[in-house]
């Protein structure tokens, strides 16, 4: 399979290119040249089939004429040791629980993928080790550092700013040890990207050690995102409630989303979807208007969402050739202030009893408020909410239980090497390396 580049500028890039350069040579996003459609009796029978099956499936039309069906098999089974249940919150509105897998959030699934298929494209080469450098606000570290751990081959470096990630978030990627080093920098999140940037644009340093980036528009990182959808209706299917299936995705930089998408290209029979924003309302906008107009990120509660200008728009643009109409005819928005989501966390508990994360609570609100009879509706449930403890707490006022899984990493003993922000003493530390 070929990848053209959103801005049309690029030369055309096999998967192996594609996932290495992670944004193409004019700064556009990857698109897979065609998406396989997947047969009716492939939806038949889906609600038979495990979360496993279903992703080899759907990973097979994605990467199955790059990639060998048993090496290709290893990745996905590697990547799925964990479910992705639907669990009822209403009679007709379901949770689609993202935040079963190691760090407890929906980005494990494309890290992990990513760091496989890496790994075998290096195997492959008998390649020299590749070096992955990942900034992050907290999330996306945590994630990208628990999916890379112990891969042979990749060393990672998790770039985050000191004092400024939540403490969860920090234990999640500095204790880790093996192949992952954090980076702690006196600086903000921006800081932290800018010496990525530098350091991929160093040619001393490249010439030095191999460098990719694990950011969230890889390909290899979006695209297994799929998975889930498929997986959600062959859920609902099972329960005998797929019919006129409204799908929910609380969204930042819009991958996931984007990813439901591609799902829906392919056959999957989601009647629409509703992209659930925070205060960051850029997507909204744009749905109600037709124009595009980014705006510097707003902190909020559902901070993994605080995007002031997503990525992945340029996906969804290109997927329906700029259509503003094809677009909200199957994309409906919603936007939500703090305290709105936390009145629907409030909400969901007094009246559910069921726990709601805040990125969680919008996607929850946005159903309830538009769900129309005859629908059922699926969330995604982004983050499990101990990963948030302190905001669901005061909220619901109830204790959350942190999961053991998660309370793990508590215990560990944080390892991390500090760094000034300015480019020369990083460039001087990698040279070492
Ligand atoms: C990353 C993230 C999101 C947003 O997902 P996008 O793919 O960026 O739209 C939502 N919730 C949580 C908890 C996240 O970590």
């Amino acid at each position: 399979m070929k990848y053209y580049s959103t801005n049309k500028k690029a030369p055309m890039a096999t998967l192996h290119e594609a996932v290495v350069k992670g944004l193409a040579g004019d700064r556009g996003l990857y698109m897979p040249e065609s998406i396989k459609q997947l047969p009716q009796s492939f939806f038949d029978n889906i609600g038979t089939m495990s979360f496993q099956d279903i992703a080899f499936t759907v990973a097979q039309a994605f990467f199955g004429e790059d990639i060998p069906d048993a090496d290709l098999r290893r990745i996905v089974d590697d990547t799925l040791s964990f479910d992705c249940p639907v669990a009822p919150v209403t009679d007709n509105i379901y949770s689609l629980e993202l935040f079963h897998g190691p760090t407890l959030a929906f980005k494990d699934v494309g890290a992990r993928f990513m760091a496989r298929l890496l790994q075998y494209f290096i195997r492959q080469e008998g390649r020299e080790q590749v070096n992955v450098l990942v900034a992050t606000s907290g999330d996306t570290g945590s994630a990208v550092a628990n999916g890379f751990l112990g891969v042979d081959g990749i060393h990672v470096y998790v770039l985050y700013p000191k004092g400024k990630v939540s403490k969860i978030q920090e234990c999640q990627f500095t204790t880790l040890g093996q192949n992952i080093t954090a980076v702690e920098v006196d600086g903000v999140f921006d800081d932290c990207q800018a010496l990525v940037k530098s350091a991929f644009m160093d040619d001393e340093l490249n010439r030095h050690m191999k460098l990719t980036s694990a950011n969230s528009i890889n390909v290899a990182r979006f695209l297994p995102q799929a998975f889930y959808y498929f997986n959600a209706y062959a859920r609902m299917k099972a329960l005998g409630k797929a019919d006129n299936l409204v799908v929910c995705v609380p969204s930042g930089n819009f991958g996931n989303i984007t990813a439901a998408l591609f799902g829906h290209r392919m056959g999957l029979p989601i009647k629409r979807f509703i992209a659930a924003n925070n205060a960051n309302d850029i997507f909204f906008n744009y749905l109600a208007t037709g124009k595009y107009e980014p705006q510097p990120s707003k902190q909020t509660i559902a901070n993994a969402m605080d995007v002031g200008d997503p990525s992945n728009f340029a996906r969804i643009y290109d997927l329906y050739e700029g259509d503003h109409k094809r677009i909200t005819s199957l994309i409906s928005g919603a936007t939500y202030s703090d305290e709105q989501i936390r009145e629907a966390m409030n909400r969901c508990y007094a009246d559910n009893g069921y726990i709601l994360d805040p990125h969680g609570a919008c996607g929850y609100r946005a159903l309830s408020e538009q769900l129309q009879p005859g629908e059922y509706g699926v969330f995604c449930e982004t983050a499990h909410p101990a990963k948030f403890k302190d905001t669901v707490e005061a909220v619901i006022g109830a204790e959350v239980e942190i999961p053991a899984r998660l309370a793990a990493f508590m215990k560990g003993e944080k390892q991390s090497v500090e760094m000034s922000k300015d480019f020369d003493s990083f460039k001087a530390y990698l040279m070492q390396q």
